[in-house]
């Protein structure tokens, strides 16, 4: 037979659960609970109940317990060490441990080195310093527990460089873990480095204001971007070659930075940079990874420098990066990732606090809406104030101009409704975009950061995969096609998306234009270019060509925002492969042959970009400018055809035209006013100095195209 094990375990601050086999339980049975300096806990009322093979006690205490100790169940002969349960994630515990200071982590000086770490479940705390990452010994000292939980020490002494990892008694054994808010950390990030921040100040070069609607998204992987042998770039698959200029591919044209800025994109968004650990550091060509496993959010990802085993490169290395982009008037968005981490048991969050920082369902079982294994909490206090914490750190240690926050719709409302004003505060014009997937995670669906609430959170915007999956397809069956690729039924949607989806017609996802960030691919499921190989595999390339100049013609000419998915430009393909995530280069890299190779399509993009930066009449700021400025013409099946009129006060250009036409047939529409048009879109070229000018009543507009004209 079995034996059953008694247990306890503190549920709330005054209620201890405990389970003993049900041969122990006897009338008169004695309970008694003390703390482990032998001061006895006054308990209330015990309750208890048989469930067969076992007996189950609630003990209520009098007064709360408090955490910093170790608590002995006496049970007749037995003495159960209590366990701290499900307390953590009580109301009470939030309000009562909650700590708002500003100095967790670390604090160098020359003279000394503080550390502050937030445990209020340990009853010791203790901090080893090695001289170097390798030792295995090192010296150690005690914390002392302050107030809220909050555990710190002192070290005099000039401790620059040294290595760090915490011991954290909890739940009757000792833990190692390095502290959540370390900004350095050895290879592989198995321990801190204590750092001097302020030997890595570089100088910045602060750019101007760009409001939402003007900005226009390039999302990249640092590795992707010049690991290709053709990049022309030497510092491949690091931070470093962002900051290479004068580059050139194998037939002489631009690549990297110099090519960022001739194409004329104003944000680069970066996929995760903050320490991850799917790629051994030491092995960085064995492994690829986008990075959506973080392990330290305030310390770099050590693969992308040229040295991972100096934590301080990477800083130096990545703040030279964002220096260069910004002297190069390009501003840099990061891709956090606050949702999940790499695994939860392993974590420092776990190691500290276990049990606080993720979410659990309410059979006990750890939340998986992100589908990795676990959902990060971001209601409670001390994981919001996480958040916070290190997304003003960035701001400010790294001059980051905006966060995309990965699965966004796993937050809480209030969490995002914080950031959005308390980020404002630091930086007004720092852009904030995020996922709005509605996720199966424990959240009632009215206090989840999704698309469907995203009206809550005005300044926040939206990845738009409405308009995505009306342009292409949807991502979830492989040959549905939108309106690019043989779906004229898209057609009242495409309209909806091109005026920034705020309800023109339909029933809108925004208050404001701002907040729909327009895209037709992005490094998740298939490129648009490998889609059309599904859904029209018949078609011969340059009809597929047709059809994808169209869809990125549909994302820069729409209301909002633009984002282009790196090498869209020059129709970049995975190979096929669908989540990509840890494929090789040979899938994911930028393959700068093609941009060689599809020069005259990037030129299309290039001059779409201009065009959209020359002509605010593309970049309306409010739903009222949208509903007054913009008329839908007649046009026949397949066709998205409008009118943007009376725009003097706003553009150089008072009448605009713009067709897109989805059909297979040259298509013949009517214009709204009499006289001379000027033709600036057309095929395949898009020019702000008119092609030709036309004086006629009707257009035709050729298969697969876009075209644009002006009075
Ligand atoms: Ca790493």
């Amino acid at each position: 037979m079995e034996t059953i094990k008694p247990c306890a375990e503190m549920i709330k601050l005054n209620e201890i659960k405990a389970s003993v086999p049900i041969d122990s339980y006897q009338q008169e049975m004695s309970i008694e609970l003390k703390r482990a300096d032998g001061e006895t806990v006054p308990i209330q009322h015990v309750h208890f109940s048989l469930e067969n093979p076992v007996v189950q006690l609630s003990i209520q205490t009098m007064n709360n317990m408090e955490l910093g100790y170790n608590y002995i169940l006496h049970c007749n002969h037995e003495q159960l060490p209590v366990f701290i349960g499900e307390v953590v994630r009580t109301r009470d515990f939030d309000n009562l441990y909650y700590y708002d200071g500003d100095d967790l982590g670390v604090c160098y000086t020359k003279t000394s080195t503080s550390f502050t770490v937030w445990a209020p479940t340990a009853t010791d705390v203790q901090v080893t310093l090695f001289e170097n990452a390798t030792d295995n010994e090192g010296l150690r000292f005690p914390f002392t527990r302050k107030a809220k939980g909050v555990w710190t020490t002192t070290i005099p002494g000039d401790w620059e460089n040294w290595c760090f990892t915490y011991q954290l008694y909890i739940q009757h054994v000792w833990n190692e873990a390095v502290d959540p808010y370390v900004q350095a950390v050895t290879v592989n990030g198995e321990k801190g480095v204590i750092v001097d921040m302020e030997k890595y100040q570089v100088t910045d070069y602060p750019l101007p204001v760009v409001e939402k609607q003007d900005a226009i998204i390039y999302e990249v992987h640092i590795r992707d971007f010049s690991i290709h042998p053709h990049s022309g770039i030497k510092h491949k698959g690091k931070f470093l070659g962002f900051t290479e200029t004068k580059t050139k591919g194998k037939k002489g044209t631009k690549t990297g930075l110099d090519y960022l800025v001739e194409l004329g994109v104003t944000h680069v968004e970066l996929l995760p940079l903050h320490d991850y650990g799917s790629v051994d550091e030491m092995n960085p060509n064995q492994h690829y990874n986008w990075g959506y496993d973080p392990i330290h959010y305030f310390a770099v990802e050590g693969s992308y420098s040229t040295n991972p085993l100096d934590g301080r490169v990477r800083i130096k290395e990545l703040k030279q990066m964002i220096a260069t982009l910004h002297e190069h008037g390009i501003k840099v968005i990061l891709d956090v990732v606050f949702n999940h981490v790499y695994i939860w048991e392993s974590s420092d969050f776990e190691k500290i606090v276990p049990g606080y920082y993720f979410r659990y369902e309410e059979n006990g079982e750890m939340a998986n809406g992100t589908g990795v294994g676990n959902d990060i909490a971001s209601e409670r206090k001390m994981v919001r104030k996480f958040i916070l914490d290190c997304l003003k750190y960035w701001v400010r240690e790294y001059k980051i101009d905006g966060f995309r926050f990965d699965l966004m719709g796993i937050f809480d409302l209030e969490t995002a409704r914080i950031i959005e004003n308390e980020l404002k505060d630091i930086r007004p014009d720092l852009f904030l975009l995020g996922e709005g997937w509605d996720l199966p995670t424990p959240l009632p669906f009215w206090e989840k950061a999704t698309i469907k609430n995203a009206r809550e959170i005005p300044t926040i915007s939206f990845f738009n995969d409405r308009f995505r999956d009306v342009i292409r397809g949807s991502s979830f069956h492989k040959t549905d096609r939108g309106f690019i690729n043989g779906n004229k039924e898209t057609v009242g949607e495409v309209l909806e998306g091109l005026c920034g989806s705020i309800g023109f017609q339909n029933e809108g996802l925004f208050t404001n234009p701002a907040q729909s960030i327009n895209y037709m691919e992005c490094h998740d499921n298939y490129t648009v270019w490998d889609k059309l190989s599904f859904t029209n595999e018949k078609e011969e390339e340059n009809v597929r060509r047709k059809m994808h100049q169209l869809g990125t013609a549909l994302v820069l000419l729409a209301q909002g925002v633009p984002f282009l998915h790196a090498g869209q430009e020059f129709f970049r393909t995975k190979q096929g492969v669908e989540n990509s995530y840890n494929s090789p280069d040979f899938i994911n890299q930028l393959d700068w042959d093609r941009k060689e190779q599809f020069k005259k399509d990037v030129m299309y993009v290039k001059n779409l970009i201009a065009l959209r930066k020359a002509h605010p009449a593309f970049r309306l700021k409010t739903k009222a400018e949208i509903k007054k400025h913009i008329q839908p013409l007649q046009a026949p099946d397949h066709v998205v055809a409008y009118h943007m009129n009376d725009l003097y006060e706003i553009d150089s250009w008072n009448n605009i035209v713009v067709i897109h036409n989805g059909s297979w047939s040259t298509v013949e529409i009517s214009l709204p006013y009499p006289g001379q048009w000027h033709i600036v879109i057309d095929e395949e070229t898009v020019s702000l100095i008119p092609l030709y000018i036309v004086e006629d009543e009707k257009i035709h507009v050729k298969p697969l195209t876009t075209m644009m004209m002006f009075q």
